[in-house]
């Protein structure tokens, strides 16, 4: 069940025409959006686009130049962080290097007044939780980056906030270690009932992790949706772009039927794809494919000159399970192509600067408006 699909559901948290300015600079720029409880959702977008403003604006550290933030019925305004339902992990994890692990996690505790034994009962619980019950007496440089890791967390969940904000949570770890926490997170996540709302900048984290991504740029949200719908029907050049690995087919519409388009890109490639929208023909549109919805073949396609162009193997990537292949068309332009190695036809690889055929089924990409 996803709370987004269902109109009368209520949002949990949400961004009304929120705009930050530093000076004369736009930071966040009238931006609206929504997430809902339980959601474990991504701020994705490359430095600089204000995704840790949006977060710093709901932990209360920066305060919105206009518009409102609303979470759980109550509008933020003039709220105190310490005072929100809502705690932030940051990526310095910004552990207290003097005192002990079960300390660290106390801290927030301790502010608040808790009463001894159930605040003992409380860092016990957290330990457990985060698997650092033998830690607890350690210093933080006696941990590992990991551990550090899991000791910022277990404060930062320790007041039982109702959402927890997490800024590139993972940065610090090794890549093996930053993947085996991805999925810490989620059963954690999980497990508590809790809204996650992390920023990242690294999309295959975003992907992992988030029921819902959105994607930023220049301080505004480019599209909102599910990793699958965000990878399979993105709504701009700038998300197909942004996401993965895609080949790009820029031309102008000769023609349009039901469900379809036709047109005949720059590069001289007659294509016909699906398309749900009725676009008017002599519109500039992009196609986008996705490299594992090329086909590479040695022959001349039955479909040809439709969805398909001569060209030559121009490097190839072998990646252990899938490779790679660069293959440069006649007309110059690079196509991406990947072919899972589990089904690959081992007995007769493709080689260097082999001739070989790309093409592609009709509904192997995205029409886009350019
Ligand atoms: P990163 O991944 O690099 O942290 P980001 O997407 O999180 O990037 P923000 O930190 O939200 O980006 O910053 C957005 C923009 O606002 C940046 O251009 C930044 O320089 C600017 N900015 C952020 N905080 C301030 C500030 N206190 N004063 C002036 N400009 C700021």
């Amino acid at each position: 069940f996803a709370p987004w699909t269902d109109p009368a559901s209520k949002p949990f948290i949400s961004f009304r025409n929120v705009t930050k300015r530093f000076g004369d600079f736009t930071a966040v720029d009238d931006l609206s959006l929504n997430i809902y409880t339980r959601e474990f959702f991504a701020l994705l977008g490359a430095s600089g686009c204000g995704k840790s403003t949006l977060l710093r604006m709901l932990a209360g550290f920066e305060q919105p130049t206009s518009g409102e933030i609303i979470l759980d019925g109550q509008n933020l305004a003039g709220i105190p962080p310490y005072r929100r339902p809502v705690n932030m992990m940051f990526q310095s994890y910004a552990l207290f290097p003097h005192m002990t692990v079960e300390n660290n996690i106390a801290f927030g505790l301790k502010q608040d007044g808790m009463p001894k034994a159930d605040m003992a009962e409380r860092v016990q619980q957290m330990l457990k939780l985060v698997k650092l019950e033998k830690f607890a007496k350690r210093k933080p440089h006696q941990l590992s980056g990991g551990q550090r890791q899991r000791v910022a967390l277990a404060r930062s969940l320790a007041k039982r906030p109702k959402v927890l904000l997490l800024d590139e949570p993972l940065g610090a770890l090794d890549k093996k270690l930053r993947e085996e926490t991805q999925f810490e997170l989620m059963d954690l996540q999980q497990e508590l009932g809790l809204t996650f709302v992390v920023v990242t900048h690294d999309q295959e984290e975003a992907m992992t992790m988030a029921d819902r991504i959105a994607v930023m740029s220049h301080g505004t949200v480019v599209q909102v949706a599910t990793p699958a719908e965000i990878y399979e029907a993105p709504n701009s050049r700038f998300v197909a772009d942004f996401i993965g690995d895609v080949n790009i087919f820029d031309g102008a519409l000769t023609g349009a039927e039901a469900g379809f388009v036709q047109l005949e890109t720059t590069g001289g490639i007659p294509i016909r794809m699906m398309s749900p929208d009725g676009f008017a023909k002599g519109t500039r549109v992009a196609v986008a494919i996705r490299p594992e919805k090329i086909r590479i073949g040695r022959q001349t396609p039955a479909h040809a000159p439709m969805n398909t162009a001569a060209g030559e193997i121009w490097d190839i990537g072998y990646l252990g399970d899938m490779t790679v292949f660069h293959i440069r068309l006649k007309n110059g332009q690079v196509i991406k192509a990947s072919t899972l190695n589990a089904v690959r036809a081992v007995e007769d690889p493709l080689g260097y600067d082999q001739e070989v055929w790309i093409s592609f089924g009709d509904d192997a990409g995205v029409v886009l408006k350019d």
